[in-house]
């Protein structure tokens, strides 16, 4: 399948998600997850009007940055270690999953270094399950009010991954908490803490995480396939 057709059954599901969610689809931003993926390819999808690309790794997005051309937002969507920050902090407009204090205070020291206020997203582990990164619910709130300290670092929203052998149910009910958990943290009114970004659903399941507010979908094999 071409990555047109790909995007463009991608956009109709997303429509058909927010019809019956009473959403509108320009709420939605289709995050194109890059990794594994040439940049040729890459640039064929920047061509098709994709303008926010994602990488779960440092390394492989240094090695592409240079080779995209075109408007383009690259996020950090995967871990994060803290002593790689410094290599992206001048290149990503968002990092999606901040889920230490200290990785939070290293984005603060390298930012402060090139007077940039980084967007952010809290990962939260939601379902609980043990291999996924992210803090637990209960300290999501307490995690943005510290956050909420740093001069360089905005908190945009939260983000989450659902197990991958989730069933419908349990997808409704995972991303249904993360929005509840924003509006939890939203209705303390923190400074420099919004929480109007929601990154939830990839391939698998973002049509459930559309229907429960997702803002942010990262979608790689569905586009890339
Ligand atoms: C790889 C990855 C995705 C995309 O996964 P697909 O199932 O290929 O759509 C989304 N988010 C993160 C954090 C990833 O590492």
């Amino acid at each position: 399948m071409s990555i047109e057709s790909n995007l463009a059954q991608i956009k109709q599901n997303i429509s058909a998600a927010c019809s019956r969610a009473g959403r509108d689809p320009s709420e939605v931003t289709i995050l194109a997850v890059t990794k594994t993926i040439d940049a040729d390819r890459i640039n064929h999808a920047v061509s098709l009007g994709l303008t926010d690309l994602g990488e779960n790794r440092v390394q492989e997005l240094l090695s592409k940055y240079e080779l995209i051309h075109g408007d383009v937002r690259w996020h950090l969507i995967g871990h994060l270690q803290t002593n790689k920050v410094k290599y992206i902090a001048d290149k990503v407009c968002m990092i999606h999953s901040v889920e230490s204090i200290s990785l939070a205070k290293e984005i603060e020291k390298q930012c402060a270094k090139i007077d940039k206020v980084m967007d952010i997203l809290i990962e939260v582990n939601v379902s609980g399950e043990e291999s996924k990164s992210g803090i637990t619910p209960a300290e999501a709130l307490a995690f943005a009010e510290e956050v909420s300290k740093f001069e360089h670092i905005r908190v945009k929203g939260l983000m989450t991954m659902a197990p991958f052998d989730a069933k419908n149910d349990e997808l409704h009910q995972i991303f249904s908490n993360l929005y509840k958990i924003s509006v939890d943290i939203s209705s303390k009114k923190l400074d420099n803490v919004s929480m109007g970004c929601l990154s939830m659903g990839m391939t698998g399941d973002y049509e459930v995480a559309v229907e429960e507010k997702s803002t942010i979908v990262r979608i790689g094999t569905g586009l890339f396939k």
